[in-house]
C-alpha cells in the first residue's frame, strides 16, 4: 500500500535559543528550503491537503507528499511561501480564525514571547500564491475538553469565517494539540469538510480515515538524513499502532 508522508511544520523562523519552550517548533529558512530542494531533487512533489486527497484514496498516483503549516504564523508567509514558489509545491496552513492578525496567545502560559499570525489580508496573500487556507479552530482550543455545541461550533464556525476572509471554499481542518476523538471527527465531517490532521506519527495511507490523518513533524531537531529517513521509510515500517 502507498504510503504518504504529510509533512507537519508551525514556525519557519531564525531557530532561536535552546530554552525557549517552543525551541523545537521552529525550522530554520535555510532548512526548509534544504528539506523542499532534496525532495525535489528525489522526484517528489509537494502538496497542499486539498491537492494531495486524490493520491491518499488512491485515485491518482505519483510521488506525492503533504506540507502543512500549523497555526498561521506570518513568518510562514515570509519564508516558506517563496520557496513553495520555487518548486511549485502547494500546501496547507491551518490557520486560527478568530485570532488572525493576533499572536499565539494560548502559549501564553509557557513564558515565551508571542509570534504574530497572518493577518486577513496575509491570509488572502496566501490563498493568492495558491496556498490553501486550513481551520485550526476559531481560537486553539482543546476540543475534547469543551461540551459537543461548543466544539461544534469551533469546528462550523472557523471554517464560515475562514471561507469569508478568502471568498472560497475551506476543505481541510487540522485538530489543536491533536486533540480528538471520533465524534469531533464525524463532526468536522458533517460540517463540509473533506479531511483532518493530527499530530500522530506516521505516514499516511489509504487505510486512514482521512479525518485523522497522522502527520511527520519537522523540528529544529531534524537534520536533514532524519528528514529523508523520515519521508521515505515505508508506513508499514514505522507505524506506532
Ligand atoms: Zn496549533
Amino acid at each position: 500500500m502507498r504510503s504518504i508522508p504529510i509533512l507537519m511544520y508551525h514556525h519557519i523562523d531564525t531557530v532561536p535559543a535552546r530554552d525557549d519552550p517552543l525551541w523545537t517548533l521552529r525550522v530554520a529558512p535555510s532548512a526548509f528550503a534544504a528539506q523542499m530542494r532534496w525532495m525535489a531533487g528525489l522526484g517528489y512533489r509537494g502538496l497542499s491537503m486539498r491537492d494531495l486527497l486524490p493520491y491518499l484514496r488512491g485515485e491518482k498516483a505519483g510521488k506525492v507528499f503533504g506540507i502543512t503549516f500549523d497555526d498561521g504564523y506570518c513568518n510562514v508567509l515570509e519564508h516558506a511561501a517563496p520557496v513553495l514558489a520555487q518548486w511549485g509545491f502547494t500546501s496547507t496552513c491551518y490557520f486560527v480564525a478568530a485570532k488572525l492578525g493576533q499572536s499565539n496567545d494560548w502559549d501564553a502560559h509557557l513564558n515565551i514571547a508571542p509570534t504574530r499570525l497572518m493577518d486577513a489580508d496575509q491570509v488572502r496573500r496566501w490563498a493568492s500564491l495558491g496556498q490553501e487556507v486550513g481551520s485550526h479552530t476559531l481560537d486553539h482550543c482543546h476540543l475534547p475538553q469543551l461540551a459537543p455545541a461548543l466544539a461544534g461550533e469551533q469546528i462550523v464556525a472557523s471554517r464560515t469565517a475562514l471561507e469569508t476572509v478568502v471568498q472560497s471554499p475551506v476543505v481541510s481542518f487540522c485538530y489543536p494539540y491533536g486533540d480528538w476523538h471520533p465524534a469531533l471527527a464525524a463532526t468536522v465531517r458533517d460540517a463540509g469538510y473533506s479531511n483532518a490532521t493530527l499530530t500522530e506519527r506516521g505516514l499516511a495511507t489509504a487505510r486512514d480515515d482521512p479525518f485523522a490523518l497522522p502527520r511527520v513533524t519537522v523540528s529544529a531537531f531534524t537534520t536533514l538524513p532524519k528528514f529523508l529517513f523520515k519521508c521515505l521509510t515505508r508506513a508499514e515500517d514505522r507505524r506506532r499502532r
